[in-house]
């Protein structure tokens, strides 16, 4: 039996593949990678904590 890679959309064997179903490691962590790069531009920090400065006056 044989199937597509999601990812290079090349034929593949079903039977013994660690992978499946992609063709190879590389084909795997490919596409896994491209949806954890989506989540990693979601988080988002705070630019400037830094409230006015308070000013006071001494006499
Ligand atoms: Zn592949």
């Amino acid at each position: 039996m044989k199937i597509k890679c999601p990812t290079c959309k090349k034929w593949t064997e079903w039977k013994d593949n660690p992978f499946r179903p992609f063709c190879s490691e590389r084909c795997k962590l490919i596409d896994l990678g491209a949806w954890a790069s989506d989540e990693y531009k979601i988080e988002g920090r705070p630019e400037d904590e830094a409230g006015p400065m308070p000013s006071e006056k001494e006499n």
